[in-house]
């Protein structure tokens, strides 16, 4: 029997917290410059109390880096040209650098349309298609990179995990995490397989992974004999599952069955507490970015 060992818990609330400490002393050293303060807007449509969550949590996270930020509410039965003129109104504002379209649209909205929109320039989401090309193809120089992709670089290189040349499965190929997680670790020089839910032998191909990321959305799918001995792990999975002795109700888990898992990885992202508040981390980065971009 191979020896027990304790995975590395990977610390997103530490990091993020330090990433948000070092922004915010960026952003006053460029108002004590005389630059712009930095200007997020949200645009949320429609009343879904997942996103209402999500989109107040960034306003604040703004507020604290000391950058701006304006929230568009528009209701759920707005039309295809009001949110497109909402968007349009944000490209021309100055106090405005990055733009995020609070996704789910709901269904009668056409949400490419709308992402197609926003400048590339205020594209803080990283979500336009001139963005996407930028990350995706070889010899060009990404300018926006989704949040949470962001942030599951920042954890493996926390961890000191050697990239170029690792076999790196990516679980779920979603435009906001899976894609370009699969490409960023591609543009580290990682052999990438980029698995979904037509993958076949799913359990077998993540074994032979070095660094797995899982963003399925299943509820500790990946089982400990899915993750061979001193892998390292991230898992972008939020799930919620009945818990009749939590407080709400309910607790949260990742992708990753974690317990099953720590005895044998050499590192290991928790659920709450590791991906999630790094993408709020990074896309204060991006909008400081997005900021400079346009000075
Ligand atoms: P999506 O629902 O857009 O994508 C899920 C992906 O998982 C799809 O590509 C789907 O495959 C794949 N999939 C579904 N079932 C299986 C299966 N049984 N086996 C293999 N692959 C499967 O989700 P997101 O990418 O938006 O999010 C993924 C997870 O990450 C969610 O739990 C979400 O809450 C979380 N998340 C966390 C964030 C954070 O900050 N920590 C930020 C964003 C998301 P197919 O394409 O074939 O349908």
């Amino acid at each position: 029997m191979a020896e027990e060992q304790q995975a590395q818990l990977l610390d997103g609330k530490t990091l993020a917290a330090d990433i948000r400490a070092d922004l915010t002393q960026r952003v006053a050293k460029r108002l004590a410059g005389g630059g712009s303060q930095p200007g997020l807007a949200t645009v949320l449509v429609g009343e879904d109390a997942a996103s209402q969550v999500y989109v107040r949590s960034k306003h604040r996270a703004c507020q604290d880096a000391g950058m701006v930020s304006f929230g568009i509410e528009l209701p759920a039965d707005a039309s295809q040209a009001e949110v497109l003129a909402e968007v349009r109104r944000l490209n021309a504002d100055p106090q405005v650098h990055g733009i995020l379209v609070q996704l789910p649209l709901p269904a009668h909205l056409d949400e490419a349309a709308v992402i197609q929109t926003i400048d590339p320039l205020k594209d803080v989401d990283g979500l336009h298609p001139e963005n996407t090309g930028l990350l995706a193809q070889k010899g060009r120089q990404p300018r926006f990179v989704p949040a949470t992709p962001l942030g599951v670089m920042r954890l493996l290189a926390e961890a000191g995990t050697p990239i170029a040349g690792a076999n790196a499965v990516v679980l779920g190929r979603s435009n906001i995490v899976g894609v370009p997680v699969a490409l960023l670790l591609l543009r580290a020089n990682a052999t990438v397989t980029l698995a979904h839910s037509r993958t076949r032998d799913l359990d077998a191909l993540c074994r032979s992974a070095d660094i797995l990321v899982a963003a399925v959305g299943r509820a500790e799918m990946v089982r400990g004999d899915w993750v061979k001995r001193d892998a390292v792990v991230i898992d972008v999975g939020i799930n919620r599952v009945d818990d009749a002795e939590a407080k709400r109700g309910y607790r949260l888990v990742g992708d990753v069955a974690s317990d099953e898992v720590v005895g044998h990885a050499a590192a290991i992202t928790p659920v709450p507490g590791g991906v999630g508040p790094m993408t709020i981390a990074m896309l204060l980065e991006n909008t400081l970015k997005a900021a400079e971009l346009q000075d």
